[in-house]
């Protein structure tokens, strides 16, 4: 049996074994490690997938848990694999908040014991599809963010009913920030008037229902997808009759391709934000949800047509 693990030990080291067979070996190697942690006497944790759920689980506990976030700073969850860190914080949490829809690739690999103590905060929402698949990015409509924020605060709520109240205060000032976001953002859509926005990968849908404008995607539902040569002429050939003026990367992404169809059109690049998950630095000036979603808005606002 050791050797049988050291030589799977090998083989994740090289990179040689499927992502599945990773995350087993992840799991696997969790266990042992926590089976000789000591079990301290930390503040207990909810651990989320990446930063739009770690942000709502920050605002409805305050001091209570420990948040903790399994994407890091500075990184896009879409190809993001579990590491036997992240897996021994799932281990220890007290709730496991995701996404769904995709967005977490490893969710197969939790145990039954994870799963018992997780909630999809998806599940149940109306969606969109783009390109005959699910769109994943539903914390970019503010109302399904909310709805999302109602099930972070009750899952919070059914393991720690003693601070019911603080919970409750906290959900409610999360609502009315949100409220106060979309009033923001509806006024500066209402200066649009048929909008059209390219960007990088289509993460923008729901944003876009919301405040009517339509998103140019050069990538699809995943940034890293490699685009077509078709899909670039296409995309090209739209800036172009469009008068689109900016074509929007994304900082935790490759901006290859959208500076490629920037310098072809004679369009600017800026940089546009899906809150998949935020810098370290943007973070430590207090950056969040909030503002990133109203910078978002002023630079679409700004871009032409
Ligand atoms: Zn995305």
């Amino acid at each position: 049996m050791l050797v049988y693990f050291i030589r799977k030990c090998k083989a994740f080291a090289t990179r040689k074994v499927n992502a599945n067979m990773r995350h087993t070996l992840a799991l696997l190697l969790a266990f042992l490690l926590c089976g000789c942690a000591p079990s301290g006497d930390s503040k207990k944790t909810i651990v989320a997938s990446f930063y739009p759920i770690a942000f709502l689980a920050s605002e409805i506990t305050g001091n209570e848990f420990e948040v903790k976030t399994l994407v890091p700073a500075g990184s896009e969850p879409h190809e993001f694999e579990l590491t036997p860190r992240g897996v021994a914080a799932l281990n220890d949490a007290s709730l496991i908040l995701m996404n769904g829809l995709g967005m977490e690739g490893w969710e197969s690999s939790l145990s039954p014991s994870m799963k018992e103590k997780t909630i999809t905060l998806s599940q149940g929402l109306e969606t969109l599809s783009i390109d005959g698949r699910v769109d994943p990015h539903v914390w970019l409509d503010t109302r399904l963010y909310e709805q999302m924020g109602k099930k972070v605060y009750e899952g919070i709520v059914s393991i720690d009913k003693e601070h019911a109240q603080i919970y409750a205060d906290n959900y409610a000032l999360f609502c009315k920030k949100m409220v106060d976001l979309r009033g923001y953002c509806n006024e500066i859509a209402s200066s649009f008037k048929q909008k059209s926005v390219a960007v990088n990968h289509a993460a923008f849908g729901y944003m876009a229902a919301e405040f009517g404008f339509e998103q140019l995607y050069i990538n699809s539902l995943s940034p890293n997808e490699e685009p077509t040569q078709k899909a670039i002429e296409d995309i090209i050939e739209a800036i172009s009759s469009q008068g689109i003026d900016t074509v929007f990367f994304e900082e935790l992404a490759s901006d290859e391709v959208a500076k490629k169809i920037a310098a072809e059109t004679g369009a600017k690049v800026d940089s546009l934000n899906p809150l998949e998950g935020l810098e370290e630095s943007e973070i430590n000036r207090g950056e969040n949800y909030y503002s990133v979603y109203r910078e978002n808005m002023d630079k679409i606002a700004r871009a032409k047509p």
